[in-house]
């Protein structure tokens, strides 16, 4: 066969050389050891929770090491593009601070290795899908649905491998007079890898997150254009990864069973193959097992949940990095005030198996995340998420900048910071009944106490109250005021004796709070009092008293 004759027959329109494209697509002049990262997805509108792992992977493999970390849509499926999908991605990309270096943008492109869009990069592809035919390495294919159909059940009657190989693979050898008589008659075709590999053989590989692995040889040939011209996944990814200068590869471990078929293709091309890292699924527990987490089925899987919910993307990027490296809790507990971007992440510790997503430490990570912010930033977040999913709140919360901030700042800073909320959503139930509007109190007094006790306590209080006391000072009076009332004011004697009292300071405490915030969890009361003012705190006081008569 005159493999230069047929490559023009079915590439005659291709005038660019292997050459050519080269010359685009220079080595790129980086320092050594320095990384070059992609994040691939295709533009289906959906960004998994789960993409965040190699995401984060990536950019921080890239960026630590001086290198470069892009974005590469792969638009070769159009059925599964949607509208605006770029824009989704860019956004997502963008809130958790993964910043590209260069890639694909909204409208174009940012970058010398573009484009960045498979789609717009067909000449290219089709420039090295030539070059494979001239070697001999690549072949038309015009099996139409139907004849792989038969073949299917053929083999399935041989209980043979499947897939399209040796004697299965019908077009391998077809002869030039055939292939051109096919295209004269205007069948269509696929043009399909000629393998020349044996599953029997076994290929030693080294994966930089799954270590040495065993993998078969690709013997089926796979096909690298679709008959309308368009790229697989295989032979694009391969193209690109090459040309726009990848040194790493970090993708879903759902790609190793293909594996050996990218790196007969690299082969194939002259091309030195990028390191691979194969990472397994985010797994969730369903009951008691373990299983992928789902977009179908579970709404955590989706990025947009996260937003919603109102988490701090920065506190979702800790907790990731809580799964990535286990290093990194230890960490951040000796470095409590560091930018978790400050970590030396290292992909060597990446786990083999797969995380778990457990929605609980992610709570937790995200209170500990927050505890750590200023009143000031933890207001800006707050409203920030409030005007998009509480517009009654954010109103309420953004009335009074200074009066938000300071119930913000309740018990923050200091060593032990407080860690009342984790999420945005949180908010609105920490400090709801600082507003009238919102406030609805539930005065349920501890049921020994009496009722006299209760009114003549919230009776007298704001005659002691005094808003330029101090913290003591001002629990000084709360102390008097319960033993002029029969409770104990030291907890030590009331626990030796407590029949001698009607109950001790802190039952006084209780029947303030109750009053004042209308239930029985609140933080530091004094500063509540400070914040509501004298009058809001009367107000209150004279509200609890009427509700009891
Ligand atoms: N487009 C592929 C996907 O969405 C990318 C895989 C890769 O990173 O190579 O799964």
């Amino acid at each position: 066969m005159d493999y230069m004759k047929l490559a023009e027959l079915l590439f005659g329109d291709i005038k660019t050389t292997p050459e050519d494209i080269y010359a685009l697509f220079p080595e790129r002049n980086l320092p050594e050891g320095a990384m070059v990262t992609r994040i691939a997805p295709s533009p289906t509108g959906f960004v998994h929770f789960g993409n965040l792992f190699p995401a984060i992977t990536c950019e921080r493999m890239a960026h630590q090491s001086g290198g470069i970390f892009y974005l590469r849509i792969e638009d070769t499926d159009a059925k599964r593009e949607v509208e605006g999908a770029v824009e989704v991605i860019l956004k997502a990309f963008k809130t958790f601070r993964l910043n590209f270096d260069e890639g694909a943008t909204i409208d174009g492109d940012n970058g010398a290795y573009g484009p960045y869009r498979q789609r717009q990069r067909e000449n290219i592809y089709k420039t090295f899908a030539k070059m494979l035919v001239e070697k001999g390495m690549a072949y038309p294919c015009f099996c139409t649905e139907e004849d792989l159909e038969a073949t299917h059940k053929a083999q399935e009657e041989e209980k043979s491998n499947f897939g399209y190989f040796g004697k299965w693979a019908k077009c391998r050898d077809l002869s030039f007079d055939e292939i051109k008589a096919n295209i004269d008659a205007g069948k269509s075709f696929v043009l399909r890898f000629k393998s020349m590999g044996n599953c029997n053989n076994k290929i030693k590989f080294k994966d930089l997150v799954k270590g040495d692995i065993d993998v078969s040889e690709n013997d089926i040939d796979h096909v690298l254009l679709k008959s309308d011209g368009i790229p697989t996944y295989h032979f694009a990814h391969v193209v690109d990864d090459h040309l726009m200068g990848t040194t790493h590869v970090v993708r879903g471990d759902e790609w190793l069973s293909t594996l050996p078929f990218h790196l007969q293709l690299f082969r194939a091309l002259e091309w030195k193959a990028p390191k691979y890292l194969h990472i397994a699924p985010l797994m969730k527990m369903d009951g008691d097992s373990k299983r992928k987490l789902s977009k179908r089925k579970d709404p955590e899987a989706a990025l947009t949940f996260y937003a919603k919910e109102g988490y701090a993307a920065d506190a979702v990027y800790e907790y990731i990095l809580t799964l990535l490296n286990s290093s990194f809790e230890q960490w951040r507990m000796t470095n409590p005030d560091k930018n978790a971007r400050e970590y030396p992440f290292q992909y060597k510790k990446m786990s083999v198996s797969g995380s778990l997503f457990d929605i609980v430490k992610l709570n937790d990570v995200s209170k500990n995340y927050v505890s750590r912010l200023t009143a000031d930033e933890v207001y800006d977040y707050v409203a920030q998420w409030a005007k998009e999913y509480d517009e009654e709140f954010y109103k309420l919360f953004t009335r009074d900048e200074a009066y938000s901030k300071a119930i913000l700042a309740i018990g923050r800073g200091g060593k032990k910071p407080r860690k009342d909320f984790g999420i945005w959503s949180e908010v609105k139930g920490y400090m709801d009944f600082f507003f009238d509007e919102l406030f609805t109190p539930d005065y349920t007094y501890d049921e020994k106490l009496d009722k006299e006790d209760i009114l003549a306590i919230l009776s007298e209080y704001m005659s002691v109250y005094d808003e330029n006391d101090d913290n003591s000072a001002w629990f000084e009076k709360i102390r008097a005021l319960s033993e002029k009332h029969g409770f104990c004011g030291d907890m030590k004697a009331y626990k030796e004796n407590p029949d001698a009292y009607k109950g001790n300071v802190g039952d006084v405490s209780m029947i303030l709070r109750i009053a004042v915030c209308g239930r029985t969890n609140s933080p530091d009361m004094y500063c509540i009092f400070n914040i509501l003012g004298k009058d809001k705190l009367e107000e209150r006081i004279n509200k609890a008293i009427a509700a009891l008569n």
